[in-house]
Formats: C-alpha cells, structure tokens, sequence
C-alpha cells in the first residue's frame, strides 16, 4: 500500500476505534427499525407489537389517517416536491397557506418555512445580530440554538438552566458591556425532564432591560395552552414573545419541517437573509398541505390536547402510585428516574421484551447519576394501552427491585 492509501486507511481506522470506545462505554446508540406507522403501538421489523413511549407523537397524528390523506391530497395537487429553494421557483399557495395559518394559530405578524426547526434555529440568529448585540441563552438549550448562537458574532451570555436570578444578572452583563440590543433564547418546554420554561418572568426581566425574547416551541406547539398555541398561551404571555421557532415534526403531524414567527421584518430579514432558507429546498407542498390540515383540525377542537392532558395526568399518577420516582410536572414528557446509567438501559430492556417501547437516556445527554426512562404520553394511546404500560412497569420495576416502597 502506498503511503497516501494508508494515511486514508488510518483515518477510517481511527473511526472505527472511537466507535468501539463509545460501544464500551455504552454510549453508542442502536437504531430501532419500525415495520409500521408510528402510533401508540407499533410493530419493529422482528414482527414484536410494542406500545410506544417514546416518540414525540403528542397529538397521534404522525400515523393517523387524516393527516396521511391530507398530505395525499396536496401530492396530487402541488406534486412530489419543487426541485427549487423558495426564492427562485419553489413557492406554492400552499406554502404561502401555511404561513399565514401558522401566524394566525401563534398569535404572532408573520412566519418563515423551514426544512427543520434545527434548520429554523440554525438560520435565525446570524441575519439579526452582530458583534453589537448581545446573546443570552439558558444553559440547556437544544444543539440547534446552541449551533445557530454560534454561527452569530453577537456576544454569547449563559444564564444556569431556569435560573431567573442569573438571566437578571447576565441583562446586567449585557447592559455594562453597552450591547445594543440583547435577545432571551429558550427552550419553551426541555425536553429531557419537561419542564416549562418561567415565561411570564422571563418577559418582565425582558421587558425591565429592554431585551427580545425568543423561544423554541418543538415540545409545545400544537397541545400547550388552553386553545393548544404554545407556552406564551400556556404562561398568558402571547403578544410579549418576540420570535417563536417550532418544527412541524413533532405534534403538528410528524414528518418534518419547521418555522420561524415574529414581526413582519424580522421575517422578511430572515427571507432576505437566512441561509438554511436560501440554499435548501422547498419544505414538500405534502408537509404544507398536511400540516394546514393539523391545524384546521386544531381550530376546530380540542379533543386531541385534552385526551392527551387527560393521559398525561392519568399515567402521572399510576406511575407514581406504583411506586416509581419522577420528575413532578404537568408536561407529558414523564422523565421515570432510574438514577443508574446501566439500570437505565436494563430497565428499557426488561420493558421491550415486555412489550413497551422506551429508551434510557444517560450522561451526557443528562447529568452523571440523572440517568432515566423519558415517557412521552400521546393523544393515540388508550387507556387500556396505558394499562397495559404500568403494569410492565410495575413487572419490570418489581424485578430490578426499583419500586419505593
Ligand atoms: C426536536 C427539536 C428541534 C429540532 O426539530 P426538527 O424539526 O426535528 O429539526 C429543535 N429544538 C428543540 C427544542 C427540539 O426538541
């Protein structure tokens, strides 16, 4: 072998040692393979009938008919896709449909499609701030703000995770710095434990330095707040929140995309400017169409949000009545605290073999000695679904010898 072919060999060698490093540090992270739709219950391609509880299917319709229908329906009408990024050929009524419904349905002036919401997060910050401005972000963040923050010259302050008092004094950072104009960034809801972010205190601390506020909707969209529009509804705070990004991957359907809402020039910057905008394609028209159908069907009821705040409640309570410790809250992300890395992964084991699908999380994707169960509760399960859940749980948590007692 010549010595080039061998450098790329060593390379690919290294790959491969990391790889195994992460295999024995069980870190490295399988990949499931489903054989079904995504639903309360699933089947993977070993033929074995889970129930779900795992996925961020919150409103059940990521499999459900009426909305594989309605992204038919856009198919036959708009096509397979556009071949173009919006700009140059690649915008459709239907995607100028969804904008307006997405504005209307946030309370907010106006909204920019995205392929993803990591996209979203990715292109919204470096369009609108410079080295003059000034960052502030809560220091668990999803990747995507934390990326977006970074491709960003503005200068960059961390307030400790819902910590009020220290975002209070990184305003105050920002003000004695002389920053010109200074942007709150948060997580509406964080996924790993569910919890809330403190709107309505965020805003007054917002509205008291004169900052912006942005927040991520990805766990919210579509089920927080009493007509199901996000956290600002949910805090009592609509109108107080300067940007909103949100993916239509999760509760609003399922399959992908995101948006960015805020005032009219703030997206018409982001049209003009923002780079996962004008060098990636068109979000498919099916995604715009089905996703205008997910919120029609909003509008139109409450049903979907209320049976899953009634499951949510409703598995709260078994589980704990069982005897397991959780996070306290209301959001149907239930983190099921196992403490233990490796009892983690052989609880979610002991649980597929019993027919429920979960996964551990563990450091790092949460803090040393935090390692955990995430249930995630869904508008599709029913209640016997449900049952059928606690009582693995309780098999399962007798046998590792879990239960508090
Ligand atoms: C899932 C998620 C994203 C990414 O959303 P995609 O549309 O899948 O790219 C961004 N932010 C948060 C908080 C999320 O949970």
């Amino acid at each position: 072998m010549n010595a080039a072919a061998s450098r790329k060999q060593l390379f690919i060698h290294g790959l491969g040692e990391k790889l195994d490093s992460l295999r024995e540090q069980g870190l490295y992270k399988p990949e499931r393979v489903l054989a079904s739709r995504q639903g309360a219950e699933v089947v993977c391609d070993d033929g074995r009938r889970l129930i779900n509880l795992c996925a961020n299917n919150y409103l059940g319709l990521s499999g459900d008919e009426a909305t594989v229908q309605a992204a038919v329906k856009a198919t036959e009408q708009y096509g397979y896709g556009l071949s173009s990024v919006r700009f140059i050929c690649g915008t459709q009524t239907v995607h100028k449909q969804l904008e307006r419904a997405l504005s209307d349905f946030l309370g907010m002036e106006d909204t920019i499609l995205y392929a993803a919401a990591f996209d979203a997060n990715g292109g919204l910050f470096e369009p609108l701030f410079d080295e003059q401005d000034a960052i502030i972000s809560d220091a668990l963040n999803h990747a995507s703000i934390i990326d977006g923050i970074r491709l960003c010259k503005a200068a960059r302050y961390r307030y400790q995770h819902n910590d009020m008092a220290d975002l209070e004094a990184q305003l105050q950072a920002a003000a004695a710095a002389g920053k010109r104009h200074t942007l709150i960034a948060t997580d509406g809801v964080f996924s790993m434990d569910g919890t809330i972010a403190q709107l309505d205190r965020i805003c007054d601390l917002a509205e008291r330095y004169g900052a912006l506020v942005m927040i991520d909707e990805c766990h919210a969209s579509g089920f927080m707040g009493a007509a199901g529009r996000g956290t600002h509804e949910h805090h009592g705070v609509m109108g107080r929140v300067d940007i909103i990004t949100g993916t239509l991957g999760k509760a609003l359907g399922g399959a992908m995309g995101g948006f960015t809402a805020a005032r009219r020039e703030v997206i018409d910057t982001l049209r003009q400017k923002s780079r996962p905008y004008l060098f990636s394609n068109t979000l498919a028209p099916m995604i715009a169409g089905a996703s205008l159908s997910v919120l029609q069907r909003l509008s139109a009821s409450t049903e979907l949000r209320d049976r899953l705040h009634a499951n949510t409640a409703y598995f709260r309570r078994e589980i704990a009545t069982l005897g397991f410790t959780i996070k306290p809250g209301t959001h149907p992300v239930v983190p099921v605290m196992l403490f233990d890395a490796k009892v983690a992964q052989q609880f979610a084991q002991r649980l597929y073999e019993l027919g429920v699908l979960v996964t551990g999380f563990f450091y790092p994707v949460v803090p040393m000695g935090q390692a955990r169960v995430r249930v995630q509760l869904s508008a599709a399960h029913s209640t016997q679904q449900l049952d059928s859940a606690l009582a693995a749980f309780a098999q399962a948590g007798t046998e590792l010898g879990l239960l508090n007692r």
